[in-house]
């Protein structure tokens, strides 16, 4: 079984707003890094080169949050009651 499979396995429960979103200011390239760094592969590089982010499907884990620090988010918390992951482990 992949990781595709393994992460396939959970169940995500969307909030109606966003429980992380990255600063309007944070450096590109410090977000790089999240590319490779982040477990559920949710940061992402588009055509012109842009680092984007679509926390459906976080793994809470604050890998994220420790990497780049707080100031590369303008909001940066767990999921409200309900909602987010329930890890269902394959
Ligand atoms: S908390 Fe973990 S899974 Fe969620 S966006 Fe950050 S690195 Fe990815």
């Amino acid at each position: 079984m992949n990781l595709n499979d393994k992460l396939a396995k959970n169940y995500y429960q969307p909030e109606n707003t966003a429980h992380i979103v990255v600063a309007g200011n944070a450096q590109q390239s410090a977000l790089k890094i999240l590319l490779n760094a982040c477990p559920a592969g949710l940061y992402r590089m588009n055509e012109t080169g842009e680092i984007t982010f679509d926390p459906n499907g976080c793994l809470e884990c604050g890998t994220c949050r420790i990497v780049c620090h707080d100031e590369a988010f303008s909001l940066w918390r767990y999921p409200a009651a309900g909602c987010g992951v329930t890890f269902r482990f394959g």
